[in-house]
Formats: C-alpha cells, sequence, structure tokens
C-alpha cells in the first residue's frame, strides 16, 4: 500500500454513509467524506474550548515546540499531501502548485511559531506606567476556499494556534481531503482537540459562524458568503477576519520591455490556474506597447503546458470544479459575443479531462465588458488599451473589491507614484501576488477587512490587555 493510500484510507469515511470526493481531472473517487451535521459541529466547539485552558497554558513556548514539529511532521508526509491535494484539487504537483503549497504549509506553519508578539510599553514616564499584550480568544473557526485549501486553512488555524487558541476547521465542500489530510498529519505532533475538522456544508458553516462559544471567524472565500458571515458572528459579536473575492488590476506603463516582463504577468494572473484571490484579473496596457505585450504574454501562455496533475509535465490543470467551469466559459463567451480578440484559447478542452478550460488571452476589451468586470476566477486574462494614465488609475479603483494591484514600468520611483495612488490592500511593482509571511496580507473595500500574517495576524487572533498602574 502506497504511504499516500495508507494516509487517504485513515481520513476516509466510509463510503456507504460518506459523500464521494471526484479527482478534479478525471472525475473518479479518490475517496469518502463524512457528511457531518450541526450537532457535530456542536461537539467539535465544545471539545476545542475543552482543550483551550490547557493548550494555552502551555506557554509560547510549549506551543512553539508543538507547532515545530507539526511542521516537521508535514515536511515528512509532503508528497502524500501533495498527491491528495492534486487530485482533489486538480493543481499540478509540480511548478507553483500542489508541492508549492505543502511547502508553504510548514514555512507560514513555521514563521506563526517562531514570530514574537512582544508586550508594548505604552507609557512609562515615571507617573504613569501602562503595558498592552495579547491574549488568547478561545475559539477560533476557520472557513476555508477551494483554490489554495491547505495553505489558506494554514494561515487560518497557525496564527491562532500560536497564540493559544484552538481551532474548529471547516474546509470548502468542494475539496475536504485535502484538509483532512492536513490536519490528520499535524495532528500527529499536536494535543488532542486542539484543531478539529468538521465536514459539513455551508449551512454548518453558518452554523459554526454563529456559535455562541467561537470568538473569532477567519474566512476566505466569496463576498458575499463573507457578509452573510459577518451577520451570522454577529449575534455573538464574534471578531472577524474577512478575506474575500477579488478583481486586481495591472497597469504597464509605456517604458516596459514587453519580453522581460511577459513570463511574471503570466504568472502573475495564472498561477492555480488563476483560481487565486490575490491573482492578476484585468490587464492594463499603455497603447505604445499594447501589441508587444499582448503578443509577449500569449507567446508565454502558448508555451505552458496543461493537463493532468500527477503528470509531471504539466504546470497548469483544470478548474476545480464545475460551477467555476461555467463561470469562466461564460465570460469568455461574453467578451466573444461582443467583438473581443480571443489571442489564445477560449474554448473548453474536455479531451484533457473533467472541467478543464484553455489558457485563454482575452485582447480588445474594456470597462463595462463582464470580463473585466467580474471575477472570473480561472485561466482567462483579459489585457485592455488605455492611453492616459489617469484613466487607467481611475479604472483600476472602480470597482467596489480592493484586494491587490500591480503597476510594472522600467522606473521604480514612477511606478511608487502610481501604487500610491491605487486603493488595493496589496500594491505590487513589477510582479503580483508574491506573499511572503513577514509582509501582512488583507483586502479593502469589499474585498474584506482584517490583516495576515506576521505580528499582525498574531495580533488578529488574539484580544489585547492593557495593564495600567
Ligand atoms: P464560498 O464563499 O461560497 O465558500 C467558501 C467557504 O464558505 C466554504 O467553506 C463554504 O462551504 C463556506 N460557506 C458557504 N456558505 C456559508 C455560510 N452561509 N456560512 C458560513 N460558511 C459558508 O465560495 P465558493 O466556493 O462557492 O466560490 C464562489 C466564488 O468565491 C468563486 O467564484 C470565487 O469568485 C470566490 N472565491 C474566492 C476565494 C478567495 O480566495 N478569495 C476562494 C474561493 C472562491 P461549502 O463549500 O460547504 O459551501
Amino acid at each position: 500500500m502506497s504511504e499516500t493510500t495508507a494516509l487517504l484510507d485513515r481520513i476516509q469515511a466510509d463510503p456507504e454513509t460518506g459523500r464521494a470526493i471526484p479527482d478534479a481531472a478525471t472525475g473518479e473517487t479518490i475517496g469518502y467524506v463524512p457528511k457531518q451535521t450541526a450537532d457535530d459541529v456542536d461537539a467539535a466547539v465544545a471539545r476545542a474550548q475543552a482543550a483551550q485552558p490547557a493548550w494555552d497554558a502551555l506557554g509560547h513556548e510549549g506551543r512553539r515546540a508543538a507547532l515545530l514539529a507539526a511542521a516537521d511532521a508535514i515536511d515528512a508526509h509532503a508528497e502524500e499531501l501533495a498527491t491528495i491535494l492534486s487530485r482533489e484539487q486538480g493543481k499540478p504537483l509540480n511548478g507553483p502548485n500542489a508541492r508549492f503549497e505543502v511547502g508553504a504549509c510548514s514555512t507560514w506553519l513555521r514563521d506563526a511559531a517562531t514570530t514574537e508578539l512582544e508586550t508594548e510599553v505604552l507609557v512609562d514616564d515615571g507617573e504613569t506606567y501602562a503595558e498592552m499584550s495579547y491574549q488568547a480568544l478561545g475559539v477560533v473557526a476557520a472557513i476555508g476556499p477551494w483554490n489554495w485549501p491547505m495553505m489558506i486553512g494554514m494561515w487560518q488555524s497557525a496564527p491562532s494556534l500560536r497564540m493559544g487558541n484552538t481551532v474548529v476547521a471547516k474546509p470548502s465542500s468542494s475539496t475536504p481531503l485535502s484538509v483532512l489530510a492536513l490536519i490528520d498529519v499535524m495532528n500527529q505532533a499536536l494535543p488532542a482537540d486542539v484543531l478539529i475538522p468538521v465536514v459539513t456544508n455551508g449551512a454548518g458553516g453558518g452554523h459554526l459562524a454563529a456559535h455562541p462559544d467561537v470568538a473569532k471567524v477567519m474566512f476566505t472565500g466569496s463576498t458575499e458568503t463573507g457578509r452573510r458571515i459577518a451577520e451570522s458572528a454577529g449575534g455573538n459579536l464574534a471578531r472577524l477576519t474577512l478575506e474575500l473575492g477579488g478583481n486586481d488590476a495591472g497597469i504597464v506603463l509605456p517604458d516596459v520591455d514587453p519580453q522581460a516582463i511577459a513570463e511574471d504577468l503570466f504568472w502573475g494572473a495564472f498561477i492555480n490556474t488563476g483560481q487565486t484571490c490575490a491573482a492578476l484579473k484585468r490587464l492594463y496596457v499603455h497603447e505604445d506597447v499594447y501589441d508587444d505585450v499582448v503578443d509577449a504574454v500569449a507567446a508565454v501562455a502558448r508555451q505552458v503546458p496543461m493537463g493532468n496533475g500527477l503528470d509531471e509535465g504539466n504546470v497548469l490543470g483544470p478548474v476545480q470544479n464545475a460551477a467555476q467551469f461555467e463561470i469562466v466559459q461564460e465570460l469568455v463567451e461574453d467578451a466573444k459575443a461582443r467583438g473581443a480578440r480571443i489571442v489564445v484559447g477560449g474554448e473548453a478542452a474536455p479531451e484533457l479531462g473533467a472541467n478543464f478550460f484553455q489558457t485563454t488571452i482575452v485582447a480588445e476589451v474594456a470597462d463595462g465588458y463582464r470580463i473585466v468586470d467580474e471575477e472570473q476566477f480561472g485561466p482567462a486574462l483579459p489585457i485592455i488599451r488605455y492611453s492616459d494614465i489617469d484613466e487607467a488609475v481611475a479604472s483600476a479603483n472602480r470597482l467596489d473589491v480592493g484586494l491587490g494591484g500591480s503597476v510594472w514600468s522600467g522606473d521604480r520611483e514612477k511606478a511608487r507614484e502610481i501604487a500610491k495612488r491605487l486603493r488595493a490592500g496589496t500594491v505590487w511593482i513589477n510582479q503580483h501576488g508574491t506573499l511572503h509571511p513577514k509582509v501582512p496580507f488583507g483586502g479593502v473595500k469589499q474585498s474584506g477587512y482584517g490583516l495576515e500574517f506576521s505580528v499582525a495576524g498574531l495580533k488578529s487572533v488574539s484580544e489585547p490587555r492593557v495593564i495600567n498602574g
């Protein structure tokens, strides 16, 4: 029996009572997950609540040691985890995909485990002494998406655990096996009940968010669900971090070398086959370099292999699920019907397997096209021509979301000046979507609120306490 099969067998539910989970590329059943109910959610919260005081009492040193041991366990099982993730989510093993995601889980966990959150001395002037320190909140609910199910789950649980909270994690119904596998491996090193998965549907997620014993909800997913979670959590005034959808704009200035930036533009848009919250989703290019940039990005797109993720040759995969595939197809068809130019791709690719859509570059589009205004969340990039930088900045800022943005230029200072005019949580220069565990990440406007990563991320999963006197 392979190690991947052994791990799958350990986390699987009985096929008689469980729900079958398909391989995203082939449709074949990978395994079964339990169908848990509101009662199971209540039981998980009760167990997490009971385990929290002892976990907190371990102190920073004790928790750090346990979390670092959990990171070692992830590293030791990295290939099995990547294989399950690749099959369930669809992302290839190779490239910035499944192995990369498992590696990021261990990197972010180690960083959360070792980042210090010092007590802040606020005033110490001989008359007044006041300090602020950060304590555990209690039970954190971690509700995750299907695009980077392990990594985003880790972004939610690692800082929460580090600060002495216990976690109940609800994965997306589209990718529960990946999260069950990751938690199973982590739990080889963690005390019982500090990190508990619940495999339930959206209604079960609502029940979890509204639970009176949940002190904080960490959520990544759509803006619409984020609003529902804010309502559910409102009754209890549970704290919230909401990382919601985006429609990131990139602005390319006329002074770029199109060949030199083409590959980074491509991966900014197509990482994880475009299914990334902070991917480049609409690209505004100055008319002087428009044709050259379109051609250079299209040339990269033609060369990047797409197919079944277990084949080491592939670095792009399918759209994870049929509902998302239909959104991508509909937006591309709408652009075609309105006269846009399909430079590369533009069609479904059923010969590759379930829910494959060709790598697609759409040119001669404008604001007001659905593929520009709506989040495509898949392998299709619209490239828009502009002539005036003020108009490009206005276009970038005109939507109600603001997760990321980017400016591309040969002159870094000029790019920084334009970056300051973009309303987004992160603006990258000559890159898009790169993340670092020491650099806080979060959205503005309808892309949500609250910061993740680093010291800011630790503060967001704890409660401040001032001691004055
Ligand atoms: P959702 O926002 O619907 O789902 C995200 C998570 O929330 C899932 O675990 C889901 O559970 C859960 N959920 C659903 N309803 C509720 C509720 N009422 N209360 C609490 N939790 C709930 O995203 P989808 O998967 O449906 O994707 C829809 C769109 O969201 C995509 O088209 C994409 O545009 C965007 N998206 C953005 C992501 C990002 O990283 N910002 C990631 C994924 C999607 P369940 O799966 O069981 O319904």
